[in-house]
């Protein structure tokens, strides 16, 4: 009789799953620290089938709520010192603008904040950014740290850092199933199994379904189809600020001005959008209704541009109850996510925290907000 074969199960420090923003900061964050890793993703590094794909994303500090604002002014040092590492651009500095009642809000908090800030009235605006419309009266406020996030290059870039200092990157690995043990956690792989301390779960849209078995405090996810489309500006001297639509009522549009290697300037609605499976993907279908609001908006909002759109992209949404992260530990287990829509200009502050959390240390920034108990989050 031949005896079987028992594979050998890998040990390995930290585990993280998913090579989206979080999961690679959070990569880069322990790599930088000199703690041994391993990064999982079940697709192929810089895939389309997640949230944190696609040319640019908007930077600000301007939220409706001070906390979001305090985290993204300490974002922005994050930023500073990722690019300093990579040794290029990936936040092109254009200003923001905020339209729409909300944008008193956001006023509100950054003057909390201690962040300058000012109100453009319709008259200022052409001279400032000719692109804009403004409707008589109506005034819009500008913060100048925005700008637009180089989204594929950074992905790209926290890869590499993290490499550089010892991360073991494995594409094409997808954890079938995670079960803590005592002290440790066991991943199953179609490879081979892996025996971490502690696992990072930052799986963007499938962390509910990796996570159901493993943690006692699930996360509610919900996964939602975007779409965005691309506009060419009539005049290429023209200024573009970020832009974002606060309304009482209507669609929250928001605009992310050409930077790196976006074909156009970039507009999208934030909108729940339809929930899907990720697992279903990839998703290429285009509502063709949501198109037409798009160019409708561009021809009443935006005369700087073309208003025929081109270039559609889809992305997923991963969405809390609250639209808060999701930023917390459960024994061995580390879950990061819930990006609902803004998680991108955090995240290499994010996989600090991460990387905080995975070494039993508590974060900078507080995290109460963030925690896998808060009401609603789980079932
Ligand atoms: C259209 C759009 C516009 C946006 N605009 C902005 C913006 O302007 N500013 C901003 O701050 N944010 C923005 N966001 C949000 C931001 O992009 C996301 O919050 C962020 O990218 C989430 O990253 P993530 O790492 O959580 O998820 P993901 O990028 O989805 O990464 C999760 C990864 O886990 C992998 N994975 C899943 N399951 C497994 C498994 N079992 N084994 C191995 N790997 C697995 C997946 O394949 C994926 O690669 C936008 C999002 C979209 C969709």
């Amino acid at each position: 009789m031949t005896p079987a074969i028992v594979a050998a199960v890998e040990r390995v420090e930290i585990a993280i799953v998913g090579s989206g923003v979080i999961g690679s900061a959070t990569a880069r964050a322990l790599g930088a620290r000199g703690v041994p890793a391993v990064l999982l993703e079940q697709f192929d590094l810089g895939h389309a089938r997640g949230s944190s794909h696609g040319a640019t994303r908007i930077f600000r500090f301007s939220y409706p709520d001070p906390g979001y604002v305090r985290m993204a002014v300490i974002a922005r040092e994050a930023w500073a010192r990722l690019q300093d590492d990579a040794g290029e651009e990936l936040l092109v500095m254009t200003g923001g603008l905020d339209a729409g009642p909300g944008a008193s809000a956001c006023a509100a908090a950054l003057k909390e904040c201690g962040v300058q800030h000012t109100w453009l009235a319709a008259g200022e605006l052409p001279a400032r950014f000719p692109g804009i419309a403004a409707r008589p009266g109506e005034r819009m406020l500008f913060q100048a740290d925005s700008g637009v996030l180089l989204a594929g290059r950074a992905v790209a870039a926290l890869h590499r850092l993290a490499s550089r200092d010892g991360v073991s990157i494995r594409a094409q690995t997808r954890v079938l199933g995670i079960e803590p043990q005592g002290e440790r956690v066991l991943l199953r792989t179609p490879a081979g199994e892996i025996s971490a301390r502690v696992a990072v779960i930052a799986a963007g849209g499938w962390n509910e379904a990796l996570l159901a078995r493993a943690v006692a405090r699930v996360p509610r996810l919900t996964a939602t189809l975007q779409q965005l489309r691309y506009f060419s500006p009539r005049t290429a001297s023209d200024d573009w600020p970020t832009l974002i639509e606060w309304p009482a009522e209507g669609l929250n549009w928001y605009i992310v001005p050409v930077a790196g290697d976006a074909p156009g300037v970039k507009v999208a609605a934030h909108i729940r959008g339809r929930t899907v499976d990720p697992s279903a993907g990839p998703f290429s279908e285009i509502d063709r209704a949501l198109e037409d609001e798009a160019e409708k908006y561009v021809r009443r909002r935006l005369p700087g541009l073309v208003p025929a759109g081109f270039g559609a992209e889809t992305c997923l949404y991963t969405m809390t109850c609250d639209e808060h992260f999701v930023l917390d530990r459960e024994g061995p287990i580390v879950v990061g996510g819930g990006g609902s829509g803004h998680a991108f200009k955090f995240g290499p502050l994010l996989g600090e925290m991460l990387a905080d959390l995975a070494l039993g240390k508590e974060t900078r920034i507080p995290r109460q907000r963030f925690s896998l108990s808060r009401p609603g989050l789980s079932p």
